[in-house]
């Protein structure tokens, strides 16, 4: 889509106002008749703010995309499996409730899929409905009679968190989905030196394919080459891989001086990956060990292939490419290949972590015997 954005006007424009007023965000008067200005943008801001994405005030796709899905409330339409998948608050509502009473759907991602559905004809059998996982007016009517008194603390959270406990594979033999961020439509940040994001990330994947690989994990590219994937496209394709994790690669932006690594994990206001976060943070750990890079700390966000992911997925940002110094540490082959190799060791780690509390959990954990 075209990409709206301060100084724009016309119906594009009035268009973005009219969702953001319906979802109660306050824009002055003189700007209704579709110009976008400042109250218009603090307006998108605080919206992409509350919805976990990056708040820059301009509205692409991704954002587009959540104030479309801001604003359907459960009812307002008959949901089912179909393809491609409704989206929506009100699928979200429906996953929250669902999991509230214990049918699980797993991640409260707002994508009306499998496990949603299956959760839902598991519902409707309880309840005496035919379970055909249709969700119309007498399945919305049992929900509401079922609602639970307290609205509890998500319930997504503390299952996925359990779920990271079972992972006990090791990083060998396990599947790798590396997402190179950006592509030849869209190339991204550019340092000082001339190198574009969409072929920094694609150089920093490849080594680090290279390194999982030496590792006995089976990498696999979600871009190659000219290839120009959606978001959508490339969380599909990991989940079609059946990938155990994703890692997203960008590198971040900003004045000359501002520098470090950053790691982003799904999260919203209301919920987040607990195993997302893990491995955020330990992959974040290693780089600025490693390196020597300033600490830019683990933060949630919604983009499309951290939300539409099914397994633990994190967007790495291992440094600034806006930042001369750190420009040259990615276009350098050999740093490049440090970089690589802190990300790996991160993933590593994560599988290591999984078997540990799986063993606590079982009472048999003895860490010092299975060191050799
Ligand atoms: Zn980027």
């Amino acid at each position: 889509m075209r990409i709206i954005r301060s100084p724009d006007t016309g119906d594009a424009v009035r268009d973005v106002q009219h969702r953001l007023l319906e979802l109660g965000y306050r824009i002055d008067a003189d700007e209704l008749d579709g110009r976008f200005g400042p109250s218009t943008e603090a307006a998108v801001r605080t919206f992409q703010q509350q919805r976990g994405l990056p708040a820059d005030g301009v509205v692409g796709g991704e954002t587009w995309g959540q104030l479309v899905e801001a604003g359907y409330r459960l009812g307002d339409r008959v949901l089912y499996l179909r393809s491609p998948a409704f989206r929506g608050d009100d699928v979200r509502e429906l996953q929250r409730r669902l999991n509230a009473l214990g049918f699980e759907v797993g991640k409260e991602d707002g994508i009306f899929g499998a496990r949603t559905s299956d959760a839902v004809a598991e519902f409707q059998l309880n309840v005496g409905e035919p379970p055909d996982g249709i969700v119309g007016p007498g399945t919305l009517a049992a929900l509401e009679r079922l609602r639970p008194a307290v609205a509890g603390p998500s319930r997504a959270v503390v299952r996925e968190a359990e779920d990271v406990s079972r992972l006990e594979r090791s990083l060998a033999g396990s599947r790798i989905a590396i997402d190179p961020g950006h592509g030849p439509d869209d190339p991204g940040n550019v340092g000082p030196g001339g190198l574009v994001e969409a072929e920094a990330t694609l150089l920093l994947a490849t080594d680090l394919a290279d390194r999982l690989a030496e590792r006995g994990a089976e990498p696999t590219l979600l871009r190659r080459g000219d290839e120009r994937p959606t978001p959508s496209d490339r969380a599909l394709a990991a989940n079609a891989l059946g990938a155990d994790l994703c890692v997203s690669l960008h590198f971040n932006a900003g004045d000359p001086s501002a520098e470090g690594a950053t790691c982003f994990y799904y999260g919203t206001a209301a919920t987040h990956s607990p195993a997302g976060r893990l491995l955020a943070e330990l992959i974040l750990e290693e780089l600025t060990t490693r390196l020597g890079l300033t600490d830019g700390r683990t933060h949630p966000l919604a983009v499309a292939i951290l939300r539409e992911t099914r397994m633990p997925a994190v967007q790495v940002e291992p440094c600034f490419l806006t930042n001369p110094r750190e420009e040259r540490l990615v276009a350098d082959p050999a740093s490049r290949g440090r970089l690589a190799a802190a990300i790996a060791s991160g993933l590593e780690r994560f599988f290591r972590a999984g078997a540990t509390a799986a063993s606590a959990a079982r009472g048999t954990d003895r860490p010092s015997a299975r060191r050799r």
